[in-house]
């Protein structure tokens, strides 16, 4: 036993250091009363895929991850629209996808918000309009905010969810 403490000490800590931004720890104080203040309880995200190559969704997996931790800035995901605050939507919009959007969207309590996450969502991405898809996000649904990139990585994902809680945009 105390030869594998010894060893434990000598080796020290081999792991790769956190890159994450150390603010967004300290932020996550900050947004969770900033929430309690705006809403009240945490905010709620449904999340739709509209035809992405699955790009963006990895990101949105990071996010959800004990490293990045979205839950601890007090946002989490929902299963449905019927109890989410935001509509997150990636992809193009593939013309399949549309009825389910609208009703998606339908289904979103007053007042809706939709964030276009990812190029394809914001009509910039490598899909653009064709046979298949729409491309873009707001030629269906109105959209409240956008996060570039392709794919967004997960600080900046986390920086928009920041942002918007950091605005009155919530209550
Ligand atoms: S923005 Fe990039 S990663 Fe996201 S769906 Fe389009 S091609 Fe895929």
């Amino acid at each position: 036993m105390h030869k594998l403490i010894r060893r434990l000490i000598a080796t020290g800590i081999v792991t790769i250091p956190r890159s994450v931004p150390e603010r967004f720890a300290q932020d996550a104080y900050e947004s969770s009363r900033a929430l309690l203040r705006q809403l009240g309880r945490a905010l709620a995200v449904r999340h739709v895929d509209a035809g992405s190559c699955n790009g963006c969704e990895l990101e949105i997996h990071a996010v959800n991850n004990p490293y990045y931790n979205l839950e601890g800035l007090g946002i989490h995901f929902v299963a449905s629209p019927r109890h989410a605050d935001i509509l997150m939507v990636t992809g193009p919009v593939s013309r399949h996808m549309v009825p389910a959007l609208l009703m998606t969207y339908e289904a979103l309590a007053d007042p809706k918000r939709v964030l276009a996450l990812g190029d394809c969502a914001m009509g910039r991405g490598i899909f653009h309009a064709n046979y298949a898809t729409v491309g873009r996000v707001d030629a269906v649904i109105p959209v409240d905010i956008t996060i570039a990139g392709c794919p967004p990585p997960p600080a900046a994902i986390i920086e928009a969810f920041l942002a918007l809680i950091g605005t009155s945009a919530l209550a």
